[in-house]
């Protein structure tokens, strides 16, 4: 953990500290050696979240990017259950940072637990995704050029196999400064569909500079595509996107921008 408890305050670890778990108030201890990133340790070996995996730089530049009341938030079910939500943003959406392999089974119970979460996944851990990634792309099928909207075959690619089926969203950060790849929450057979998406927009609309909902946006931008798409392809007969899974929940709070006119 990035944070434990000292006096009832958040704090970072510091050498030869002692804290409180947030979570389950068991004490921790600082672990600040020079291999892994400085953090809060349970005495006992088992860390009190099962979900909990280790830190990598990572997940700390993401979480960076966010107030320090937005990270690692204890998040409580009705029967007891906790958990730490790697960002927890006002709108109560989840940011969950994903580095390590996940099974579909876990991935769908922290669905259900958080109910309002977007998953990030970390496209670098292993050597092959980003090349896989790009050759799929390259050999997919632009369904739109505005906004690129790609549709590109699961098989080739191993981690769009690993996650094509969440319901919920996902982005793959490949490690591009300017772009992370945003999976629609959807798929057609043995096609995923992908759009590239602002790093920096990501982030302002999960920090509130944009005044919407990032999951309501999502799900906006993902009814909007469907709606374009079947009006190019004046495919009345068949819906190309099976939206009708996805709930909406407040749709058209979003206002697209609008671009600034040139003198
Ligand atoms: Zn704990």
């Amino acid at each position: 953990m990035k944070f434990a408890l000292i006096n009832g305050s958040k704090e970072l670890p510091t050498p030869k500290a002692e804290g409180i778990c947030p979570c389950c108030e068991a004490k921790v201890i600082s672990k600040c050696g020079d291999i892994k990133l400085w953090h809060w340790a349970h005495y006992s070996k088992r860390n009190c979240d099962t979900w909990w995996e280790n830190e990598t730089q990572w997940h700390r530049d993401w979480k960076n990017f966010f107030p320090i009341e937005w990270q690692e938030v204890i998040h409580q079910a009705d029967d007891g259950e906790k958990h730490i939500a790697d960002v927890k943003t006002e709108h109560n959406c989840v940011l969950e940072f994903q580095h390590s392999f996940i099974s579909k089974e876990e991935r769908e119970s922290r669905n259900d637990f958080y109910s309002n979460i977007v998953w990030v996944v970390d496209g670098l851990r292993r050597k092959r995704d980003k090349d896989q990634f790009f050759k799929a792309l390259a050999g997919g099928v632009q369904v739109m050029p505005s906004p690129l909207l790609v549709k590109i075959y699961i098989d080739e690619s191993r981690i769009i196999q690993e996650w094509s089926d969440s319901k919920e969203s996902v982005f793959i950060d490949f490690g591009d400064e300017q772009r992370i790849w945003w999976l629609l929450p959807i798929k057609d057979d043995s096609w995923s569909y992908v759009v590239p998406f602002s790093r920096q927009e990501f982030i302002n609309f999960n920090l509130g500079k944009v005044n919407v909902d990032f999951v309501s946006f999502l799900k906006n931008c993902l009814r909007e595509y469907a709606l374009l798409f079947q009006q190019r392809h004046k495919t009345r007969s068949r819906e190309l996107f099976p939206i009708s899974h996805i709930k909406p929940k407040i749709y058209y709070r979003y206002q697209p921008r609008r671009r600034s006119r040139r003198l």
